[in-house]
């Protein structure tokens, strides 16, 4: 390998600023990638969110210079790389397999790449120990990856691909294969270290909750393409598709018929209803997009004031949940709601086969 400069020590570095510009992978007849464009700044925590087969690891191989773009670019703080072999990237990189050698000691597997660029032995024993400490394992440096538990491998593995002071770090499913529990804790390790390293993370999941969770912004993929881009937030109240409403969180779908505009709410005949909605926009076939937690039952608290909707219900449906109680109704059409409220919020549960009134602001509504 090259000689690649080590950035200067300090912890902190400045992340890199990626740029892809109408990205296309082809395999024979299949489109993976079909034109994807983002703009990610130095120091972002990016997710790539997406199903199966949305082409988010394709993207990332085509970032970290394993796979060849079709067509488009890819720049690094203004300078395309797509003409650089993967070592000159310098792009540090963790898979969901940890991959670590197994006949290496932890301290021999994060101490590789520093060896592979020629860094002397004194130094690379000192950043090994700073990368130890970095994710929580000091004093495992003389344990085999057999000795350790699977977050701990993964940790080590996300040691190694920083040791060397990469300022982009690509991230595939790291958290694949460990337990939920182990997974919630790794999520907000990453988001710390995130903030400590100062670089920039693009992080590839398929699970909504684990990118809502961690990133700044997130690329919502669908079929090779970007459905969305936006903040955690954004995506969630703002959904620009049906695809990104159905994939982040749970949400309400309606078929919904639009019948102009009143006081700059949108009309729409939906549930077998005149409501209101938050978006005018679409023209023809349409849903009515609504969050199970911005329903409530009348009469039960509600947030802020504004226009409301309010529908004739039958409860089908109650599940005690815990921290909260899913409700499935059903409108006088039969379209089929499902309602969220917190559980011991005084409110009183309802029974299936019950009658009950719903109520929603009517901005909460949103038309895909
Ligand atoms: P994701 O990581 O979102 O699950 P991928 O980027 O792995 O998606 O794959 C996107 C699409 O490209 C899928 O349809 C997949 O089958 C196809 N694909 C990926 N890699 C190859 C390959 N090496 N040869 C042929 N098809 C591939
Ligand atoms: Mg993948």
């Amino acid at each position: 390998m090259d000689g690649a400069v080590l950035a200067p020590p300090g912890l902190r570095a400045r992340g890199a600023a990626v740029t892809l510009r109408d990205l296309e992978k082809r395999y024979g007849p299949v489109g993976a990638v079909a034109g994807v464009s983002i703009d990610i700044r130095g120091g972002e925590f990016l997710t790539l969110l997406g199903p199966s087969g949305s082409g988010k690891t394709t993207t990332l191989m085509m970032l970290a210079g394993f796979e060849t773009p079709n067509a488009g670019d890819i720049a690094i703080d203004g300078a395309s790389v797509v003409d650089l072999p993967p070592h000159r990237r310098n792009i540090g990189m963790v898979f969901q397999n940890y991959a670590l050698f197994p006949h290496l000691t932890v301290a021999e597997n994060i101490g590789f790449p520093l060896k592979q660029r020629g860094v002397p032995k004194a130094e690379r024993a000192r950043l090994v120990g700073e990368a130890l400490d970095l994710v929580r394992l000091p004093g495992y440096g003389a344990r085999y990856p057999r000795q350790l538990s699977g977050g701990q491998q993964q940790r080590v593995a996300l040691a190694r691909a920083i040791v060397f002071r990469p300022r982009l770090l690509l991230m595939d499913e790291p958290l694949g294969a460990l337990d939920k529990q182990l997974r919630e804790a790794l999520q907000i390790e990453m988001r710390r270290l995130h903030g400590e390293l100062g670089i920039t993370f693009v992080y590839v999941t398929h699970d909504q909750a684990e990118a809502l969770t961690m990133s700044d912004r997130i690329a919502v993929m669908n079929e090779g393409r970007v459905a969305q881009l936006g903040t955690p937030e954004a995506l969630y109240d703002r959904p620009a598709s049906r695809f990104v409403a159905g994939f982040i969180g749970e949400t309400n779908l309606l078929p919904a018929v639009p019948r102009g505009a009143q006081d700059g709410l949108g009309l729409v005949e939906a549930a077998g209803a005149l409501l209101r909605v938050g978006s005018t926009q679409p023209v023809g076939p349409a849903m009515l997009a609504v969050r199970p937690e911005r329903l409530r039952f009348a009469g039960s608290p509600g947030p802020g004031s504004g226009p409301e909707n309010r529908l004739a219900v039958t409860v089908t449906e109650a599940v005690f949940l815990g921290e909260s109680r899913r409700y499935l109704l059903a409108a006088s059409d039969g379209t089929r709601l499902v309602l969220k409220e917190p559980a011991g919020s005084g409110a009183r549960s309802h029974a299936p086969g019950e009658a009950a009134e719903i109520v929603w602001l009517a901005e909460d509504g949103i038309l895909v």
